[in-house]
């Protein structure tokens, strides 16, 4: 499986199932295989039967497994790769699929790594009590399609390591990722402790109405967040939600544009746009306004856009043709709203693939669609303040709250108003930068719940207080 070829053998049916094509040419790269809910009860009942055995081994044991499954990746890595960037577009290079792969092994070994210690919570003369996390059971965990392989890990690796076993259903846009991530990982792994089903959304309905499930990851869409939160409500099953954002960035007049330019571009457009907690509308200081945009576009005029296997791209196509008409609607209805673009906005509609150019607005209202719904893509309002107050006003107005960055040279003025963000993150001169023991998760309609660190592991576990 270390190289491309074969590792899309290991993964593709020869005849039936969902074709899947590249986003960059629309070429056919494979065939996924489709599974229904007989399948899910099948994998269910396997599941189920392997998690004892799974959390008899103990930490140490899963630990030294999980590490085991880091090197199989690492071994494939450029494989695994090649096979993001023809599946779900974006670039080998930057931010980009080997940048995704390296994240699936750094992410299993922090999962192996993280200490889980029992924590004495009363220790005085009433008694004492002492809380631990154990397996919560079987996990269901169902992913998106815009970082396919990174964000299964981050639902697997921890999942995994508490001592559950884990059925995992991909976006129908991007199963082969995941397929292959998990044909090279279970080369180490015990069967029956990571089944990956393919299939699409009724799928995903069916698991998270299933009562089989103890523990339900999920990262998508708000809409499908909640319809999730719905059809389990009757198993109770705990649950994990990662929904979508609109992250708000506020640049202070203090700023330096040249020297945030970069970091900015990045931060917004990372995965061509298509990342949860990307930077999505950026409100910026009226003194240092035009400063911004004029260092963000000649950021943005450097970065090619091209198909993902392209060694030369730093920006892919946009992964399928429903959110290049998101975008594509989202920028038309901000240019008859008045915006300036002043760069991007006009797409080669006849041209193959899902390409959608690197857009800048300036001049919106603050009620635009482009700014106050999510855009996903490649599309940047900017919009200037002049009054701090009402710049967080409009940064908090939202219901969602994933992210949110504050940009300043005075990195303490920057925490001040960053505690009065509303979000589960607030970068401070950068954006969306995620770390493997640093929690992740949303607040208001960007769902609940932890990933990462010591917090994703117990967010995968069922407590036990024990009181004497
Ligand atoms: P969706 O919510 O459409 O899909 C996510 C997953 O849910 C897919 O596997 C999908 O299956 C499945 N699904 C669809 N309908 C149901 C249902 N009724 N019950 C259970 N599962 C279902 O999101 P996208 O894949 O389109 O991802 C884009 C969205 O996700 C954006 O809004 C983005 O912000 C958010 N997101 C959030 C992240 C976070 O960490 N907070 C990370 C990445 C994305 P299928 O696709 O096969 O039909």
């Amino acid at each position: 499986m270390e190289s491309y070829e074969n590792l899309l053998a290991a993964v593709t049916t020869p005849d039936g199932g969902r074709p899947v094509t590249d986003p960059a040419t629309d070429e056919v790269i494979g065939r996924a295989p489709e599974r229904g809910t007989d399948d899910l009860e099948r994998a269910v009942a396997a599941t189920r039967a392997a998690q004892p055995a799974w959390e008899a081994l103990g930490h140490e044991e899963r630990s030294r497994l999980l590490n085991a499954a880091a090197d199989a990746v690492d071994r494939s890595a450029e494989a695994l790769a090649h096979l993001i960037s023809r599946e779900q577009g974006k670039p080998l290079n930057g931010p980009g699929s080997r940048f995704e792969a390296g994240g699936v092994s750094a992410w299993l070994r922090t999962a192996a790594a993280t200490p889980l210690e029992p924590e004495r919570v009363l220790d005085d003369e009433s008694g004492q009590a002492t809380l631990s996390y154990r397996a919560a059971g079987v996990v269901g965990a169902i992913g998106p399609w815009n970082w396919p392989a990174l964000i299964a890990t981050w639902q697997f690796a921890p999942a995994l390591r508490m001592g559950n076993t884990v059925v995992m259903k991909p976006s129908e846009h991007t199963p082969l990722s995941v397929l292959a991530l998990a044909a090279i990982v279970n080369q180490v792994l015990p069967d029956g402790a990571l089944t990956v089903l393919p299939g699409d959304g009724d799928l995903g309905a069916a698991m998270a109405a299933h009562p089989a499930f103890d523990k339900i990851t999920f990262t998508g869409s708000t809409r499908t967040g909640r319809a999730i939160a719905t059809s389990s409500a009757g198993n109770l099953p705990r649950l994990t939600l990662e929904l979508g954002g609109n992250d708000p960035g506020i640049v202070l007049p203090d700023a330096d544009p040249a020297a945030i330019a970069e970091d900015l571009f990045w931060g917004a457009f990372i995965n061509t746009g298509q990342t949860c907690a990307a930077l999505k509308r950026l409100y910026v200081h009226q003194a240092i306004h035009d400063d911004v945009v004029d260092a963000l576009a000649e950021v943005a005029a450097r970065m090619p856009m091209g198909r993902g296997v392209s060694e030369d791209s730093m920006l892919g196509p946009l992964t399928t043709a429903d959110q290049f008409r998101i975008v594509d609607n989202l920028v038309e209805q901000a240019r008859a709203a008045g915006g300036r673009l002043v760069m991007g906005g006009a797409p080669d509609r006849d041209a193959p693939g899902h390409f959608y150019p690197a857009t800048l607005v300036t001049g919106l209202p603050l009620d635009a669609p482009l700014v106050v719904d999510e855009q996903f893509g490649p599309a940047l309002p900017i919009i200037a303040y002049t009054d701090l107050d009402e710049a967080i006003t409009q940064a908090n107005a939202l219901d969602v709250g994933l992210g949110a960055s504050v940009w300043s040279s005075d990195v303490e003025r920057a925490k001040q108003v960053a505690t009065r963000i509303e979000a589960g993150t607030v970068w401070i001169n950068k954006h969306g930068t995620v770390h493997p023991m640093v929690p992740f998760g949303g607040v208001k309609g960007s769902g609940y719940g932890l990933e990462f660190g010591v917090e994703g592991l117990k967010a995968v576990g069922v407590p036990r207080v024990i009181a004497a």
